[in-house]
């Protein structure tokens, strides 16, 4: 069963320790650089090849996200409303508590010990499946990358491909060693052995969960997009469907959602169209032959709420999750997932972790950003992730605006803020940098010409050189700055 980092506080050294096992594992890095290299290309050629006018279609998706969070209470009720009319249970999850427990309870007033799982990354965030493991259920994944990692008890490493980090021959030795099937690496083979394993699991289930992509208020209709049909599966062929939905999934109208739908199946594999589109307006009806007789929609709030309230931060809220952002980061592929030590990595998860679980649970992932703005202009709802992330690096260090959840002071040293404060007041001066910088050239070149002899830092000096500094730096700059912000 995955194990559910997000909760606990995570040290400095934990996160150094993991980033360090991670750069050392070659054959990770080898598998997601290959991986990531395929998503952006197939992302890259169908946005030139099937779409006319990108640009527009982002600066669409982003205002219908602005639009619903502006409204999301009014939304939210009135989806209520509507699924309520329309024979949907609706309840309201104000943690990953009150959630875990509400699903808890279903499966015991139906006297369940089973519940098949379509992917679904709230469900990971509020830890559900050891939440039921220790209350005696048993929940299975039946997304296939969410199957092999269940089978070797490892988180997703990533939002939208939960086992990319594993390339076919691993998951070949994994199949091989956990489910007692023949050694195989072709795709197809592959697929029929979990097929097959999963097939059994499917006859006669009775509790299915599944996330959602958008809840959509004006219909009280819920939209969930997948490639391999257990998702199909697990919200029909059951008598009882729970789906877990994060508060920000809402959208006003079915136009709203189809927008979001045609920058998030791109984004997120470069394929045009995702092959199951579920659109679930009702459980099953009178005279219908298959559909659940019940169906449960869990509004999880976990500190959205908050997120809501915050002028600045709301907009990581606009997240559609379709993971183009990891797969364009230089970092990601080359720690992985599983180095941010959370429900979320890479850049959208830099930005949302924080601020679900606690800024000072899970701080030292901020310092893995390089600030090079790549997700920013690749995300399909124009979330300025870099800018986001930089803001709460202030925030972690006492100087932002305040109020981001779980932020706890940590001690400064006077000698850290003194520095800062010094090193400020010379960079945003051009006299000052330059009397700096000539300072740095005179003793740069004595420390080279002594440092020779100075025990300790003969030793240092032996095997590194560094570059002389720009005394140019402030005017570009400043120059830069002009050609950004005015
Ligand atoms: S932040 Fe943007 S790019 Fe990243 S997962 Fe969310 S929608 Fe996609």
């Amino acid at each position: 069963m995955s194990e559910n980092h997000s909760q606990n506080f995570h040290s400095g050294e934990q996160y150094e320790e993991i980033v360090h096992n991670k750069l050392n594992d070659k054959q990770m890095r080898k598998n997601l650089k290959s991986a990531m290299g395929i998503l952006k290309k197939n992302r890259k050629n169908t946005i030139a090849n099937r779409y006319t006018n990108w640009e527009e279609l982002r600066e669409l998706g982003r205002k219908v996200k602005q639009n619903a969070l502006a409204n999301l209470p009014t939304l939210l009720e009135n989806f209520e409303r509507n699924a309520t009319k329309n024979g949907f249970k609706v309840h309201w999850a104000k943690d990953s508590k009150e959630a875990n427990e509400i699903i808890l309870s279903l499966m015991q007033k139906n006297n369940a010990n089973v519940i098949l799982k379509g992917k679904s990354m709230a469900s990971e965030e509020i830890g559900l499946n050891h939440y039921l493991k220790d209350n005696g259920i048993n929940a299975i994944e039946t997304d296939l990358g969410e199957l092999i990692i269940q089978l070797i008890d490892e988180p997703p490493v990533h939002i939208v491909a939960p086992a990319i980090h594993k390339n076919r021959y691993e998951i070949g030795e994994i199949f091989k060693d956990k489910l007692n099937a023949p050694l195989e690496s072709e795709p197809e083979k592959l697929n029929n052995i979990a097929r097959t394993h999963l097939r059994k699991e499917f006859k006669d289930f009775r509790i299915g969960l599944s996330g959602v992509n958008f809840a959509i208020a004006n219909e009280g209709a819920i939209w969930l997009i997948e490639n391999e049909g257990n998702g199909r599966m697990s919200t029909t062929a059951c008598d009882i469907h729970i789906a877990i939905c994060g508060i920000e999934k809402i959208v006003e109208s079915f136009e709203d959602a189809s927008i979001l739908d045609l920058l998030l199946v791109p984004s997120a594999t470069g394929a045009n169209i995702s092959c199951y589109n579920n659109i679930i307006a009702s459980p099953r009806q009178e005279g219908e032959l298959d559909g659940p007789k019940e169906v449960h929609i869990i509004l999880l709030d976990n500190n959205r709420s908050k997120i809501l309230a915050d002028s600045h931060y709301y907009r990581a809220l606009s997240c559609i999750r379709c993971g183009t952002c990891l797969n364009h980061c230089p970092v990601y592929d080359k720690i992985g997932g599983h180095s941010y030590l959370s429900t979320y990595p890479g850049p959208i998860g830099e930005v949302i972790s924080p601020q679900i679980f606690g800024l000072n649970n899970c701080a030292p992932m901020l310092n893995f950003c390089s600030l090079c703005e790549r997700c920013s202009e690749v995300c399909p709802v124009k979330i300025p992730l870099a800018s986001l992330i930089r803001d709460l690096r202030s925030e972690k260090a006492g100087e932002g605006r305040g109020g981001v959840v779980g932020y706890k002071e940590t001690h400064r040293s006077s000698l850290e803020k003194n520095s800062f404060a010094v090193f400020t007041s010379f960079a945003t001066s051009g006299f000052k940098w330059r009397l700096l910088i000539t300072q740095v050239r005179i003793f740069g070149g004595l420390g080279k010409a002594f440092g020779g002899i100075i025990p300790g830092l003969k030793q240092w000096l032996s095997c590194r050189s560094y570059p002389a500094l720009d005394a140019s730096l402030h005017s570009k700059v400043k120059n830069l700055k002009g050609v950004i912000y005015e």
